[in-house]
């Protein structure tokens, strides 16, 4: 059901969860407690794909 996730970009964990809060989905770093970007409303997939582009962003860097 789930895309796949990129690695944490701190921490380059894989251990991910992806949890609700008020109507919208983030994905949560089960290491080092970072989570993603958070947005209005976004589905799994969107909070998925915010994950990865920020993931690719941080890796550019
Ligand atoms: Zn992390």
């Amino acid at each position: 059901m789930s895309t796949t996730l990129k690695p944490c970009p701190f921490c380059a964990s894989i251990e991910l969860s992806i949890t609700f809060t008020d109507l919208t989905a983030r994905v949560n770093c089960q290491r080092c407690g970072a989570n993603g970007p958070e947005n209005k409303k976004q589905t799994m997939e969107q909070a998925e794909a915010a994950w990865n582009d920020r993931s690719q962003v941080m890796s550019a860097h």
